[in-house]
């Protein structure tokens, strides 16, 4: 009884941590359990914590209802989110139990605004009072203006963006769904590829020439760019490209690419993609380790810009690479004026072996390896793995041998030289070279409260690595595994390297890390949470 006056006494005065313990010490009495746990939500509320309050609220699930503050947060993270079907769901609920219904409605209408959905946003004003006036008046100018703007349904935010994008000289062609050479052009050093919703453009080296270009990359690229909405775009290449002489390599400046980069051949060209339009990626941690690679290094470099990562959005995706080869696509066009032959990319164990970084699978035999290899290859480029033996630990050892560490920093938020220490890549990437991070940031929280979590068997390895066991004592039985093995590399891997160059590769990973031991651990990870 005592507890539970000085635990109010505490909740009333502020005090959310003495509150929070006095709660604690009566949340097993039956009688107090309601009000113990309620209290330790609202005080992670207040304390504007609501990552925690959520977490306790999940713990013990159904007390949602009884929590208006929970809904308004709820509510306000899918907002922020950009989840706008959630966020008004949520909203129409608090309006439903007259909890903060202004704050709700409003959520509502930005929402259809950010959706576009102008009729909808008309018609939920004249039904709330004509609260909402000025963004109506908004919408109904942006209907007049853009009659078709109710059926494409692209935020204004959005449709603001594709209209900024430059546009070619000869805007007159259309999109050949027959032949997918002859959507492309050359206007200078540009390159233009006209696709069913606009056009996107490479700016290439000078020298470049598409009539020195083989149809058949230009095939494989519009393909690569545009298959998860037009097949049309999967038609046989006619296979008469001759096989290249040099290898390049899909280089992002991350971690794994940069491993990639130092195991492979020196006259390996690192082609990096240049996303050139406005977005909150940096590219500064990029260009210290472009310059460094060129000017120390000695490495060919090839930089290319382009806008190919808003072809997503016009299908209501975010803003990037529309499938995996998508980062290298400046590389298959240039394949012919570069002599290329093998094109690499510095994907991991997580990726190969590794199933979405939790579950053992035969590579080879998967579809999508099958499928690509001979693909490419039809192109005259062999698909080169180089690090699909390596976990992502694996590439960061690589890295730090080789004494490149300084130059690197996976975190896209930083300050240009620094990681912002908050947010998944560094707990993931930094927080294991001892960089400083925070386990408690909300982002981290977050991927380690998702099941199943996320790059899984790296992100257990690191929790092992940085003894941060005790932050998520529910993954205890998962953090029991074994994972000593990960910085060592998979064996049989070695047979997917191109034959030129598999033996010098294999001896320089040898260089930097050890065999994985047979029995080989890594066939038994099934993480799948289920
Ligand atoms: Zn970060």
């Amino acid at each position: 009884m005592i507890r539970r006056t000085l635990m109010r006494r505490a909740y009333n005065s502020g005090n959310w941590e003495k509150a929070r313990i006095h709660a604690s010490k009566i949340i097993k009495i039956p009688k107090e359990q309601k009000l113990a746990k309620s209290i330790i939500i609202r005080s992670f509320c207040n304390e504007d914590n609501y990552l925690e309050a959520i977490r306790h609220n999940t713990l013990w699930a159904g007390e949602l209802e009884e929590l208006p503050e929970l809904q308004h947060i709820l509510m306000r993270q899918a907002y922020k989110n950009r989840d706008w079907k959630n966020a008004k769901s949520l909203a129409f609920e608090m309006i439903a139990n007259n909890n903060q219904p202004n704050i709700a409605q409003n959520i509502v209408i930005q929402s259809n605004w950010n959706e576009g959905n102008y009729t909808e946003l008309i018609r939920l004003n004249s039904l709330w009072e004509n609260k909402y006036q000025e963004l109506s008046d908004k919408a109904k100018q942006t209907l007049r203006m853009e009659p078709q703007a109710v059926s494409d349904g692209h935020s204004l935010e959005m449709k603001q963006r594709h209209h900024a994008q430059p546009v070619p000289n000869i805007d007159e062609k259309e999109w050949n769904p027959e032949d997918q050479s002859e959507n492309f052009w050359q206007e200078g050093s540009r390159l233009w590829m006209i696709h069913p919703h606009g056009w996107t453009h490479w700016d290439m080296p000078e020298e470049f020439s598409l009539g020195s270009t083989h149809p058949d990359l230009l095939r494989l690229t519009s393909e690569i760019l545009l298959y998860p909405w037009h097949k049309s775009t999967r038609k046989p290449l006619e296979g008469t490209r001759k096989v290249g002489s040099i290898p390049a390599l899909a280089f992002s400046a991350g971690t794994d690419s940069t491993a990639a980069a130092l195991i492979m051949p020196k006259n390996t060209i690192l082609g990096y993609h240049r996303r050139n339009f406005e977005s909150i990626l940096d590219h500064r941690n990029a260009d210290r380790l472009l310059k460094h690679m060129e000017i120390e290094r000695g490495q060919f470099v090839v930089d290319v810009s382009s806008n190919h990562e808003l072809i997503r959005t016009y299908h209501f995706k975010q803003t990037g690479f529309s499938s995996d080869f998508a980062c290298a696509t400046h590389l298959i066009l240039l394949a012919d004026h570069f002599n290329i032959g093998a094109l690499a990319f510095g994907m991991p164990l997580d990726n190969t072996w590794l199933e979405k970084g939790r579950k053992f699978r035969e590579f080879t035999q998967t579809q999508y390896f099958k499928y690509w290899t001979e693909r490419f290859l039809a192109a005259g480029i062999e698909l080169f793995f180089p690090i699909a033996g390596l976990s992502e630990a694996g590439a960061m050892k690589i890295c730090q041998n080789e004494e490149i560490i300084p130059f690197l920093n996976s975190c896209l938020r930083g300050d240009g030289k620094n990681g912002c220490g908050k947010c998944w890549k560094c707990f993931l990437k930094n927080g294991p070279l001892g960089r400083s991070f925070d386990i408690k940031a909300k982002e981290v929280q977050i991927y380690l409260q998702r099941r199943p979590l996320p790059t899984t068997t790296h992100a257990l390895w690191a929790l092992q690595q940085l003894n941060l066991e005790s932050e998520v004592p529910e993954l205890s039985d998962y953090l029991e595994t074994d994972l000593s093995w990960w910085t060592s590399f998979y064996p049989p891997a070695k047979q997917i390297l191109p034959q030129r160059w598999g033996e010098e590769i294999w001896q320089n990973i040898l260089l930097h890390l050890s065999p994985m031991k047979e029995p080989y651990l890594v066939e038994s990870i099934d993480f799948s949470f289920e």
